[in-house]
């Protein structure tokens, strides 16, 4: 019988990018009856600190991470807020 997934568990980790002072939340989610990853879809395969892409297998997600403040929230840039000499 097939597994419908209904046990789902997420982990995330957070890795700091020691020189550039920069930080990325990696996230991956396996069904916990069948041990089947799940496959990020929508996103491209890469590095991006400033965007979410994702592992060349599609399990891991990674997505740009930054302490509140230091850059516009997407309220602010819709606000047209900007904020200068960013890195
Ligand atoms: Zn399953």
């Amino acid at each position: 019988m097939a597994c419908k997934h209904e046990d789902l568990k997420a982990t995330v980790g957070v890795t700091r990018i020691e020189n550039k002072g920069r930080f990325m939340a990696e996230i991956s989610i396996v069904c916990m009856q069948c041990g089947v990853p799940m496959q990020f879809m929508g996103l491209e395969p890469g590095l991006n600190y400033d965007g979410a892409t994702v592992s060349l297998d599609g399990l891991e997600a990674r997505i740009g991470i930054h302490p509140r403040g230091e850059r516009p929230n997407p309220l602010q840039k819709l606000a047209g807020y900007s904020i200068r000499n960013h890195n």
